[in-house]
């Protein structure tokens, strides 16, 4: 969905607007800044239209200047916004704490609509006038409290926002059946899996398929719950080794990961790990799914395999370390029932957000107790930190100077110790404050 993030001073009546627009009264936030205030997000719809609402916060000056985590914070949903909505007290006028906050949007580019907030009556209408004073175009009058101009407002929100992507997989609304790719290169046994898990549960509905060369997705009935296994026609038809065979598995590989939330990689257990096998599971991990890993074919395994296997994992697997494995077998449906669980433990962490405050108090600990090295004389800190999304989870730490790989490396081992992200890969990056 297209998002709006709604920025201003504490007091302007952002809580209040922000209910108008989604026609409903909700948790109404107390209006403080800080770090500890959460970007609050929010969906609504106007003539048909869905977007969703980030609120980023309050805004204030604090006598240094603007508060730093708060201006991060505020960047931070600014950044994953497709627009911005500014929101001013008509009868207070702009403040110095407006005009930095000017800035922070003008730098980020993105579309802005001024919003006049608590224009009661005419003389509040000469009041919003001043506000062309800031640059960002017409002030657009709204009395969030009784409600008057707000479908103008909203007009030019959406016109601001580009239109909501196509559902071009039907079954993406939220609260639809998760999506599952099952991946691993011809021979794992990927048909046979699809094949035992539809058989002993229940294949809900065969999706119409256009031509034999579509995709095709299956519902698939398991552990009580409904799952959409992608692409399921590729992965039935038995696929010829032809010249060429590589590259267009690959491709099917890809797409199938683009419409999926999970990946689960399977791997032939009683054969040596192939190149293709860490190809198609780093395929997985740069596509930013949540994966797990699932070695089949475990009937045919015996001691000497498993103990090659157990090296293998150690090293060829170190980049999905964080995955979830099953062990099963195809064949016999051994720990067929463990690989449910394992995908529910993957979309999990995939989906977790962390509360700033939490964030903060653990990087602070952190960082108290392992500092980055000295270099130069300087010791670069990391200073705070916020989660920018999740899906999969990325986080932007700002940070006093230069943070060594290493030192990042050290954090991300240490989130996830303390977080847990099973089954997901994560993102850090790291800005500098002078
Ligand atoms: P796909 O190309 O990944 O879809 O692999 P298939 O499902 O076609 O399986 C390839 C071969 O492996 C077939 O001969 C299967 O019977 C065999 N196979 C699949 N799963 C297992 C398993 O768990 N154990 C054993 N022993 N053989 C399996």
């Amino acid at each position: 969905l297209p998002v709006l993030a709604i920025v201003g001073r504490p007091n302007v009546g952002k809580s209040s607007l922000v209910n108008r627009i989604i026609g409903r009264r909700e948790a109404v936030v107390e209006d403080k800044p800080g770090v500890t205030r959460d970007r609050v997000q929010y969906e609504a719809t106007w003539n048909g239209r869905r977007f969703q609402i980030v609120d980023t916060g309050g805004w204030e000056l604090d006598v240094f200047g603007l508060d730093a985590m708060v201006a991060a914070q505020a960047e931070v949903g600014i950044e994953n916004a497709d627009a911005v909505l500014f929101v001013v007290d008509a009868t207070v006028g702009s403040t110095d704490a407006d005009e930095a906050l000017v800035k922070l949007v003008r730098k980020s580019g993105k579309p802005v609509v001024l919003c006049a907030n608590k224009v009661d009556g005419l003389s509040g209408e000469a009041d919003a006038a001043m506000l062309w004073s800031l640059g960002l175009g017409e002030p657009y009058c709204v009395s969030a409290l009784h409600g008057r101009g707000s479908g103008d407002l909203l007009d030019a929100i959406l016109a601001k926002l580009p239109p909501a992507p196509e559902q071009r997989f039907g079954g993406e609304a939220v609260g639809g059946p998760r999506r599952v790719a099952l991946i691993g290169r011809p021979n794992v046994g990927k048909s046979s899996l699809l094949n035992k898990v539809a058989k002993e549960d229940r294949v809900v509905v065969n999706e119409v398929a256009g031509t034999t060369r579509d995709p095709v997705d299956e519902l698939i009935e398991l552990g009580g719950k409904t799952w959409k296994f992608i692409d399921t026609a590729g992965i039935r038809r038995r696929v010829h080794q032809t010249a060429g065979a590589d590259f267009y598995a690959s491709l099917r590989t890809a797409a199938a990961l683009e419409k999926a939330e999970v990946a689960v990689v399977l791997i032939d257990a009683s054969e040596t790990l192939a190149e293709q096998d860490t190809r198609i599971i780093s395929m997985a991990v740069e596509s930013g799914r949540a994966v797990v890993v699932a070695y089949n074919k475990w009937d045919q395994i015996d001691e000497e395999r498993r103990y090659y296997l157990e090296r293998e994992i150690e090293t060829d697997l170190v980049q999905v370390q964080w995955a979830p494995r099953v062990n099963v077998s195809a064949l016999t449906g051994r720990h067929m029932e463990k690989l449910v669980p394992a995908i529910e433990t993957a979309l999990e962490g995939w989906e977790t957000r962390i509360p700033t405050a939490r964030l903060n108090a653990f990087l602070g600990e952190l960082v108290a107790a392992h500092p980055h090295p000295v270099r130069g004389g300087k010791q670069p800190r990391i200073l705070f930190g916020t989660q920018a999304g999740a899906k999969p989870p990325r986080f932007v730490l700002f940070a006093s100077g230069f943070i060594e790989a290493g030192y990042r490396r050290f954090v991300e081992r240490r989130l996830r110790e303390e977080f847990g992200f099973v089954g997901t890969p994560i993102s850090i990056s790291v800005r500098v404050r002078e």
